[in-house]
């Protein structure tokens, strides 16, 4: 599908993500790898596939 409006994402990596900086897909799941995430960098994409 074309970007998804309401999911910005700038990791150009994944499958996912649009040259415009937006993710493709219709919804995201967002985790994380820490037992007591404290900061932004604790939290993941988990929808995230390498391109
Ligand atoms: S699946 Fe996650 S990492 Fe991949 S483009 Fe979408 S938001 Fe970004």
């Amino acid at each position: 599908m074309d970007k998804n409006p309401s999911i910005k994402c700038t990791v150009q990596q994944c499958k996912y993500n649009s040259a415009a900086e937006y993710c493709t897909l219709n919804e995201i799941l967002v985790g994380t790898h820490e037992q007591n995430p404290k900061v932004p960098e604790c939290t993941d994409c988990k929808s995230f596939e390498l391109k």
